[in-house]
């Protein structure tokens, strides 16, 4: 974090008492466990605090330490708009846009708090008093870690901050495999553990509460995968009949879109989720080194996200959707084929 950026942030938490924590739209395990770690470390300082999400959140996430605090703007859209109104200072979490956080940003465009950014996405837009953007970290649970460090406060880590914060890291590190997870990275985990995050046990909520429906949603994902060899290329796609004889809820097809990586010789998987309520198809892109799934994201899918992980969406229907993705490919035969 800049230097400037520290002392505008410090010099707006000086005049301030109440404080909104924002996380994107669809929130996932970064999103939440980086709103609960700032929520407690501020808390524990004094501040009045209020995490707010723009909708529901995973099961998989509903033990997180203070998740029962969280307030959702779909469901109670005044009290959110109150908590908004009466804020003097609105951070904003894992993302780097107010439309990223859906309806939900029309309210924040109307606040008079001053807004501080903390997210490592690409390309983040100017709306706040102190931006502390950084593509290179691992997830925004990291930089967290080190906004509290530069606000002197590791040793305010209790053991729900480094839970929050353990969890947001080993998701969006996919358990600390992607290219981003650092030296750094690897340290931060190491103190969190010191400071009460039990690894082996988050792990295990996260990943070992599956229902067998959504076991049985991932057969059907995997079976309806295409893989496009000339472009080192796998799709995946899922209807809203397979979602709904599945009892789809929020969270069951996280992780699906990485599959298709793990097959030798793929470096672009995709996934397309038909959402019907929102007249959509929600696509996931991911892809393994050079190749930008976030600019493939902004160019035709009103998307964005990182360089190897990205989402967007298409207002067409799902076979429509994937057929536009077919025809577009062939402009970026080259760049599928040389990789490095
Ligand atoms: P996922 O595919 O897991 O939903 O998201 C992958 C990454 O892309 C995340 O960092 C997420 O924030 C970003 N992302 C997902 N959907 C969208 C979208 O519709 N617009 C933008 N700008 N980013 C997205
Ligand atoms: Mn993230």
């Amino acid at each position: 974090m800049k230097e400037e950026t520290l002392k505008t942030v410090i010099e707006v938490l000086q005049k301030s008492k109440q404080i909104a924590i924002v996380g994107h739209k669809n929130p996932d395990g970064d999103a939440v466990g980086s709103c609960l770690g700032l929520f407690h470390f501020l808390k524990n300082r004094g501040f009045n605090v209020t995490v707010v999400m723009p909708n529901d959140f995973p099961d998989f996430l509903k033990w997180l330490p203070g998740c029962d605090t969280i307030i959702n703007f779909e469901k109670h859209l005044e009290e959110v708009t109150t908590v908004i109104e009466n804020a003097e200072v609105i951070f904003t979490l894992d993302f780097n846009a107010l439309n990223r956080t859906g309806g939900l940003g029309e309210v924040l465009e109307q606040a008079e708090a001053k807004f501080i950014m903390i997210d490592h996405h690409q390309q983040p837009d100017d709306y706040a008093v102190a931006t502390y953007s950084d593509v290179t970290m691992s997830s925004t649970c990291e930089m967290v870690y080190h906004f509290i460090e530069k606000l002197q406060g590791k040793n305010e880590i209790t053991p729900e901050i480094a839970t929050n914060l353990y969890a947001g890291i080993m998701t969006d590190t996919g358990s600390f495999r992607f290219p981003a997870t650092s030296a750094t990275t690897h340290r931060v985990i190491a103190h969190l553990i010191e400071c009460g995050a039990n690894n082996s046990e988050i792990h295990q909520n996260i990943y070992d509460t599956n229902s067998p429906d959504r076991m049985k949603l991932l057969g059907v994902a995997l079976n309806n995968m295409t893989i496009l060899s000339e472009y080192n290329t796998a799709y995946i796609t899922l209807s809203q009949k397979e979602l709904d004889d599945h009892n789809f809820k929020k969270g069951d097809t996280e992780g699906f879109v990485n599959y298709p990586l793990s097959i030798e010789g793929i470096i672009f998987a995709v996934i397309f989720i038909e959402n019907k309520q929102e007249s959509i198809t929600k696509i996931s892109f991911r892809s393994k080194g050079t190749f930008s799934v976030n600019e493939f994201a902004r160019s035709h899918y009103k998307g964005g996200g990182h360089t190897n992980a990205a989402g967007g969406k298409s207002d067409a229907t799902l076979t429509e959707t994937v057929s536009e993705f077919i025809s577009i490919l062939p402009h970026y035969k080259n760049a599928l084929n040389h990789v490095s």
